[in-house]
């Protein structure tokens, strides 16, 4: 099976799309109200055929489609919403005033910029299509969308990247969190960053704060998964950034070498000591991690030139 489709709550499918053949990375929400549906995150360009298919399998049309909402740009995120557009013809895509840009031309700066970053896995995750300007809704403050009869509030959460949003779905008090409270493995119950170069701590822990505010219940991570404690989570992970953001300071003002890190962290860190333990089959996210340390380790080093 090239991608696995589970209905998590009444209404709503959580969609591995098992990128690049990798399982528990990165998924993608089905949401349906009446006979209209949204996607919360879209994935990469190289898996649109599986949330087409997925679609197909649950019974939606493509005119079913009403919206696509990916958190924020990057290529595992918002990939597909060029491809994905051509087959859903009553679909708009939703994206901060800051992404609309990205979206339009993904071949101005967001596919170099990936590629610098991401390397082989950008080819892993294809290169966007174009997204026609007519369909895309610009959001800049707080706005609200409606599916039939559910409400989902567009929350700004500037941090993992200045464009970021959440979707908050009420009634539930789900909180869709793309990246911005980093991830969360189910089956380990932990959190983990993802926190990639040019980092930003206060404004990510700013946004995290406004989550906890919405005392939200449910939890529908991008990586990787439904948690049943929201609030607990991203609680958790608010002092997880802080630990990190300690760690790495630390570290470095000790000359500690930058492959020694995550085992320093590990130490204070106990999520990060049991995904290090299990992370085995799990290199997809071991990669994030990596590119999640390296965001600190920038943060810090800028600092430290400052000061
Ligand atoms: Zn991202």
């Amino acid at each position: 099976m090239r991608y696995s489709l589970r209905e998590e709550l009444p209404g709503l499918w959580f969609l591995d799309l098992k990128v690049g053949g990798e399982e528990q990375y990165i998924g993608s929400y089905i949401i349906a109200s009446g006979n209209e549906v949204a996607l919360v995150e879209v994935g990469p360009s190289s898996t649109a055929l599986n949330v087409i298919h997925a679609l197909d399998e649950i019974g939606f049309h493509p005119t079913d489609v009403k919206y696509l909402l990916p958190t924020h740009v990057h290529l595992d995120h918002a990939g597909a919403s060029g491809t994905l557009l051509k087959h859903f013809p009553n679909a708009s895509v939703i994206a901060h005033k800051r992404g609309v840009v990205h979206l339009a031309d993904p071949e101005a700066t967001l596919w170099k910029a990936s590629k610098a970053v991401l390397g082989f896995v950008a080819d892993i995750y294809g290169k966007p299509e174009p997204v026609p300007n007519e369909k895309i809704i610009p959001v800049e403050d707080k706005m609200s969308l409606t599916l039939g009869k559910l409400t989902f509030e567009i929350i700004p959460t500037p941090g993992h990247a200045s464009h970021h949003v959440c979707f908050f779905l009420n009634p539930g008090k789900v909180v869709f969190t793309g990246d911005a409270v980093g991830a969360y493995l189910p089956s380990l119950d932990i959190t983990l960053p993802q926190t990639p170069p040019p980092f930003r701590l206060e404004a990510t822990l700013k946004s995290i704060e406004t989550l906890i505010s919405l005392e939200p219940r449910i939890g529908a991570y991008t990586h990787f998964g439904i948690s049943p404690e929201a609030k607990r989570n991203f609680k958790n992970h608010y002092n997880q950034l802080l630990i990190w953001y300690e760690c790495v300071t630390e570290a470095l003002n000790k000359g500690i070498p930058k492959d020694s890190i995550l085992n320093v962290i590990s130490e204070r860190d106990s999520d990060l000591k049991r995904f290090l333990t299990n992370s085995k089959k799990l290199t997809g996210l071991k990669r994030g991690v990596e590119v999640s340390l390296k965001g600190f380790i920038e943060l810090a080093m800028t600092e430290k030139m400052r000061t």
